[in-house]
């Protein structure tokens, strides 16, 4: 068996709230493994430790590596509770990584504080027998190459050496649940991403064009929706049939106005599965700037159809920034198949980069707004249930 510690940021902040969050840690921790046979979870002061079969333990350290509000993990070995049994473990671990030259530093942390020897006087005592073992190493505290880090539980002690990051924010559920508008392109997959790291749970709806848009671009929304499902674990896609409203759009609206009004349509469907769902906010992908619907005037006009607050992460992130997430978080390679989306079908030559309200409205005149909107909620919704691994 091999051990694993994982460590909370921000959770630890919390105050009042702080089981909760944590309790909300440990759970999703215990999600993102399953499947893992032989892993248990063990909950203790702004940590958790998690035993892991040795040949599942790549595997694990990357689930946890998606679990939000750890900031940290660590590969730990067990020592027992004297001085004898902790220093030669600690030089056994250390002897692997020691490299002649480089400067090292010990740390204690005492959470068992009958533990006869204060943190600082053990830290020293094993510093000195890893000097005296390991001649070629030197000690540096204040910034060191090698950090041998020592914690003193109850009926044992861990040490290790190495950190791996986790993704910090705080863990899903915790702040409520939301909707994401996911599209096939390269930001709206970054703002779920950025939604989930602020403790939101989402659902996903996509809206299809078929025949105007192909089977292969909503498969494309299937996969980005498991690769979010990493972080989200099992991830609800509410995939709204668009076709009507497309249509009724092109027929009876200006050219100019059709990416103002199909926005709208968007979020007023998006608004009443909110609702359904019992979702508290809309996110979508939308970037200041960006691209035509994406002025502050198209921005008021469109959120005028909903109450809801619609949230952007990714409003003030550069092109190249949002890249950059969807790089690391793996939704960059299916972002970029090159499959249509419904807006890019139906984009006008040039359209309205203010659109006025009034105008907007009138041209809506010529529809009728609540026909269109059922053509794309209820039964007219499709929903997979995309496996996650919390
Ligand atoms: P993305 O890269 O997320 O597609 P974008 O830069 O292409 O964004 P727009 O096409 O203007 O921007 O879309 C703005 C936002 O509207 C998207 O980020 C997404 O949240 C939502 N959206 C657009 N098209 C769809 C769609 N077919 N289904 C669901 N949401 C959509
Ligand atoms: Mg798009």
């Amino acid at each position: 068996m091999a051990r694993l510690l994982t460590r909370f940021g921000e959770i630890a902040l919390k105050g009042k709230n702080r089981r909760y969050f944590e309790n909300a840690l440990t759970s999703n921790i215990k999600k993102a493994l399953r499947g893992l046979s032989g892993c248990r979870v063990e909950q203790t002061r702004s940590r958790n430790f998690v035993e892991v079969p040795d040949k599942l333990l790549d595997d694990a350290i990357t689930r946890l590596s998606r679990v939000f509000g750890i900031v940290s993990i660590s590969p730990v070995v067990e020592a027992e509770l004297d001085m004898d049994s902790i220093m030669d473990v600690a030089l056994r671990e250390f002897s692997k990584i020691a490299r002649a030259g480089l400067t090292f530093k010990v740390q204690t942390k005492r959470a068992n504080k009958r533990f006869p020897l204060a943190s600082p006087l053990m830290s020293a005592e094993v510093g000195a027998h890893l000097l005296t073992n390991l001649p070629s190493l030197t000690v540096d505290v204040h910034e060191p190459d090698l950090l041998l880090e020592v914690e003193i539980r109850e009926h044992e002690a861990y040490i290790f050496t190495q950190k791996i990051p986790g993704p910090g924010g705080l863990p899903v559920g915790v702040t409520g649940k939301g909707l994401l508008l996911l599209s096939g392109g390269i930001d709206s997959p970054v703002a779920g991403w950025m939604a989930m790291k602020r403790g939101v749970k989402l659902e996903a709806l996509y809206f299809h064009s078929f025949p105007f848009t192909s089977e292969r671009a909503e498969e494309k929304v299937v996969d980005l929706c498991r690769v979010l499902a990493a972080y989200n674990g099992a991830t609800r896609l509410h995939v709204s049939h668009f076709t009507e409203i497309q249509k009724e759009l092109r027929q009876k609206c200006p050219d100019k106005l059709q990416v103002t009004l199909m926005r709208r349509m968007m979020l007023r469907i998006a608004a009443r599965l909110a609702a359904e769902r019992g979702a508290q906010a809309i996110f979508t992908g939308e970037s200041l700037g960006q691209v035509a619907s994406q002025t502050m005037e198209s921005i008021s006009v469109i959120g005028r159809v909903t109450d809801l607050p619609i949230l952007r992460p990714v409003i003030g992130m550069d092109k190249a920034e949002i890249v950059e997430i969807s790089r690391r978080i793996d939704t960059y390679p299916i972002s970029i198949r090159p499959y249509e989306d419904c807006c890019t079908v139906f984009l006008p030559e040039f359209p309205v980069t203010r659109p006025r309200l009034a105008e907007v409205e009138a041209a809506e005149a010529a529809l009728d707004i609540e026909a269109l909107v059922d053509s794309g909620s209820g039964p007219n919704i499709r929903t997979f249930e995309i496996r996650g691994q919390i």
